[in-house]
C-alpha cells in the first residue's frame, strides 16, 4: 500500500480544485456523497470509449470481454466485504434499492400477520419505509428500537422488545446523522436467537472500515457505491447464499429467467436470479476500481487523518455560543450540530457563500428528529481528501456566520 500524503491524495480529485461561490471549494459533505478520484472517474470513461457491449448475451469478443470484466467486480467486492461467494453479490442502484429487494422478496414471502420487523429509530428513511410498505401488505408490524439521550441505541430496550415474533431486525452499521456506530455484532447474534434475520444498512460503514460479513454473521449487508469514491446508481446487496436461493425474484426481465414460455417461466439462478435487465456494467467496474483504489491506500493513516480533522473542527467550534453538538461519538467521520436560536438552513446559506459545502437538513431521517425535537441540524462529513486548511476555512466561516445571525 501507497503511503498516505495529503497532497498526493487530493490531486486525483479534480472536482475539489474548483471555486465555489469565488473561492477554493471545502466539500464537507461526504457522508451525501464522496467525489471521485481519477482512478474512478477514467474506469468509466476507458469502459465507454471501448469495452462498451452489453453483458452475458451476445455471441462476440466485446460482449465477452464485458461479461468478464462485470464478474471480476462482483468478486472485488465479494472480497471487499469477505463474503464466502460472489453468488452472494447482487448488484442494485444503491442502498435504497437493495433494502427495497429485501423487503419486496424475503419479507413479503415470509412475513404474516402479528410478525414484528424492528427497526432502530435512528434510521435513514431508506431503512424505514420499505418496511412499512411490507408491513401494510403483510398484516406485520414495525416496531421502533428506542435512542438514547447520547444518540446511541437503547440495547435494553432492544432485547426486551426482541421474541418469538420478531422476524427482522433492520440497523445501520453507522448512523448518516451523529456517526454513531451501532453494536451490530451484539443485535445481530441476539437477533438469531429468537429465530429473526438481521438486514444491516452499512451506507455510512464502508468506507471507514472494513468489513466482514461472515464475521458480523449479518443476514444481509447493503451499501452505495457514490459513498465509497464510485458512481452513483451502483450498489450493493449481500445475502446469505441459502436465503438468497430461498427468496423469489422481484423484477422480472432478462437475465434473470432460465426458460420462459407463456405455459410458465423458470428463474436463473444466483445472482441472475436478482439482476432483471441490462446492468450498469460501467458502474459495476468502477464501484470496484473505487474499492481497489481505496485499498490501495493505508485505510489506518487515511481515518487517523480524518479524526484528527474531526477533532481540529470540533475544538475550532467549541466556543461558539449557543452551540451544540448533537450526540458526539468520538469514532466517528463527522458529526451534526445545531446553534440554538438560529435556523440551520441560514446557517448553511452564509456557509456557501463562502466556498464551504455542507449538508443541512433532517438528513432523511425524521423520526430520529422528533426524538431529538430538532427539525434539522448542520452536518461535517469528512472524507479522506479533506485537508487541515479545510477545516480552518470551515471554522472562520462558521464563526463569522454566526457572528451575523
Ligand atoms: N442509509 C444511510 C445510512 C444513508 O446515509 C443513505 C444515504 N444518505 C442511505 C441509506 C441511502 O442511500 P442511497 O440514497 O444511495 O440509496
Amino acid at each position: 500500500t501507497a503511503q498516505f500524503t495529503i497532497d498526493h491524495i487530493r490531486q486525483q480529485f479534480p472536482a475539489l480544485s474548483q471555486e465555489s461561490n469565488g473561492q477554493p471549494l471545502v466539500y464537507l459533505d461526504s457522508a451525501a456523497t464522496t467525489q471521485k478520484p481519477r482512478a474512478v472517474i477514467d474506469t468509466i470513461s476507458q469502459y465507454y470509449q471501448g469495452q462498451n457491449a452489453n453483458v452475458h448475451r451476445g455471441s462476440h469478443s466485446l460482449t465477452a470481454a464485458a461479461t468478464v470484466q462485470f464478474e471480476r467486480a462482483r468478486e472485488t467486492v465479494q472480497h471487499f466485504l469477505h463474503a464466502a461467494s460472489s453468488k452472494e453479490i447482487i448488484w442494485t442502484r444503491g442502498a435504497t434499492e437493495a433494502l427495497n429487494l429485501i423487503a419486496n422478496t424475503y419479507a413479503r414471502h415470509t412475513l404474516q400477520a402479528g410478525d414484528e420487523i424492528l427497526v432502530s429509530e435512528m434510521e435513514h428513511h431508506a431503512n424505514i419505509v420499505p418496511w412499512q410498505m411490507v408491513a401494510e401488505q403483510t398484516g406485520a408490524r414495525v416496531v421502533k428500537i428506542p435512542m438514547k439521550a447520547d444518540c446511541t441505541l437503547d440495547l435494553e430496550a432492544y432485547y426486551q422488545l426482541l421474541s418469538p415474533n420478531t422476524k427482522i431486525v433492520a440497523v445501520a452499521h453507522v448512523s448518516n446523522v451523529t456517526g454513531t456506530r451501532h453494536p451490530i455484532e451484539a443485535m445481530i447474534h441476539a437477533a438469531h436467537d429468537v429465530g429473526a434475520i438481521a438486514v444491516i444498512d452499512g451506507a455510512q460503514a464502508v468506507a471507514h472500515e472494513t468489513v466482514d460479513v461472515q464475521a458480523l454473521d449479518a443476514d444481509f449487508y447493503v451499501f452505495s457505491g457514490h459513498k465509497i469514491y464510485a458512481p452513483a446508481g451502483i450498489g450493493v446487496l449481500y445475502g446469505k447464499q441459502a436465503l438468497l436461493e430461498a427468496m423469489p425474484p422481484w423484477h422480472g426481465g432478462g437475465k434473470m429467467v432460465e426458460k420462459v414460455s407463456f405455459a410458465g417461466t423458470t428463474y436463473a439462478g444466483l445472482p441472475g436470479k436478482f439482476e432483471a435487465g441490462t446492468p450498469n456494467v460501467a458502474g459495476s467496474l468502477a464501484l470496484a476500481a473505487a474499492i481497489e483504489w481505496l485499498q490501495g491506500l493505508d485505510r489506518d493513516a487515511s481515518e487517523a487523518h480524518i479524526h484528527r480533522l474531526r477533532e481540529m473542527a470540533l475544538a475550532g467550534i467549541a466556543d461558539i455560543d449557543d452551540l451544540r453538538i448533537i450526540g458526539l461519538q468520538p469514532h466517528a467521520s463527522l458529526f451534526s450540530f445545531v446553534v440554538d436560536g438560529v435556523h440551520h438552513q441560514d446557517i448553511a446559506t452564509l456557509l456557501d457563500q463562502q466556498g464551504i459545502a455542507l449538508r443541512a437538513g433532517h438528513h432523511c431521517a425524521h423520526p430520529m428528529m422528533d426524538a431529538l425535537h430538532v427539525n434539522g441540524t448542520l452536518r461535517v462529513s469528512l472524507a479522506l481528501y479533506n485537508t487541515e486548511q479545510d477545516v480552518e476555512r470551515f471554522i472562520a466561516a462558521l464563526q463569522k456566520a454566526c457572528s451575523l445571525l
